[in-house]
């Protein structure tokens, strides 16, 4: 596809150009509230690519990753576009706030597509109409949030569109170390409706999920996961030199479940992320006040352990680790679009 000029409002970036603005989403009496977009436009004509960060804006190892990935592209070295939003929720980033926005209480990645409402309301509607819009392949990029320990995976909702869906596979078997999950209507699966790859893909767009990180916490291995995936995908798009490499054998999740404490006090895990468990398998015992154990955590099926949760202290209900059930992937799907597979 030619994209000779990319106008996202009055930031434009004309063929061999990189340009850098905001865009006003609204205001609050303390001032504009506004998005950070990046616009990298190739020399060579190729597809457009959009990358979305900080949709949870204290899940830091995907906003390095889109940072950093962005300052190294060059049009020289480009076929096509990436537009790029590396901090979409700027409330969330300045107030160091997880999972909702500080201004009105919503989760971005709950109510796509968004509309006429409050200021998150307004902010996804303008992100999939002005900006995820302008590409024909969009990857919006997570961690675990606040307290949750994640395992790398990448998620795609299914459409019902062969072509379609067979590019969003493999965009999520680019991005992933093993894990992927491809999610029907009314699954148990991510992503789910209201998030905003989801929206993305009942307008066209081949989105997918990518998460590697969590916890508020921002380690090199889990920026190398996104970065690594990020360039894997432009690679297969050829949009930059060199092939993909997709790694080991791959699993793909069938369901998933969480396991939760029914009694109350200081939890002790005895479980990690990537844990492979055991139907009845102990991964945690609570102890009370006074230091009497009062439960043994088990899981009910086997599994792994795909979000941990770094809480101490629980109460009846809290959980304690949510694990994937999977089975494996099969082969790398063949697609029509492209031959490097
Ligand atoms: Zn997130």
């Amino acid at each position: 596809m030619s994209q000779a000029t990319i106008a996202i409002r009055n930031i434009r970036a004309e063929q061999g150009h990189v340009s850098r603005g905001f865009l006003d989403i609204g205001e609050t009496a303390a001032g504009p509230i506004q998005v950070p977009v990046i616009i990298v436009n190739g020399k060579s004509d190729g597809p457009v690519l959009c990358f979305t960060s900080g949709v949870h804006a204290t899940e830091y190892a995907p906003i390095e990753a889109v940072m950093r990935l962005m300052s190294e592209l060059t049009p020289g070295a480009l076929n096509g576009a990436v537009i790029a939003v590396p901090v979409v929720n700027m409330a969330m980033f300045t107030n160091r706030c997880g999972f909702v926005s500080p201004i009105d209480g919503l989760n971005l990645n709950k109510i796509a597509p968004g509309g006429d409402g409050s200021i998150s309301e307004i902010l996804v509607r303008v992100l999939l109409d002005e900006v995820i819009a302008k590409a024909q392949y969009h990857v919006d990029l997570h961690a675990g949030d606040f307290g949750e320990m994640l395992l790398p995976f990448a998620g795609y909702s299914l459409t019902g569109h062969a072509e379609m869906d067979r590019e969003g596979e493999a965009l999520t078997r680019l991005f992933t170390p093993a894990l992927i999950s491809l999610a029907r209507e009314g699954d148990t699966l991510p992503p789910f409706p209201g998030s905003i790859v989801h929206a993305a893909t009942r307008r066209g767009i081949v989105a997918i999920l990518a998460e590697s990180g969590g916890n508020g916490t921002l380690e090199e291995a889990h920026v190398r996961v996104h970065v690594d995936g990020l360039r894997n995908i432009m690679r297969y798009l050829k949009m930059i030199e060199g092939d993909p490499v997709v790694g080991g054998p791959q699993i793909r999740a069938t369901d998933r479940a969480i396991t939760r404490a029914k009694r109350a006090g200081l939890l002790r895990l005895n479980v990690k992320i990537g844990d492979a468990v055991a139907a009845g398998q102990a991964v945690g015992e609570i102890c009370d006040v006074f230091g009497q154990t009062v439960e043994t955590v088990r899981v009910a099926r086997a599994g792994i352990a795909g979000l941990v949760w770094s809480h101490k202290a629980v109460s009846s209900g809290d959980p304690v680790v949510r694990c994937w059930y999977t089975e494996p992937a099969g082969p790398f799907p063949t697609t029509d679009n492209f031959t490097r597979c």
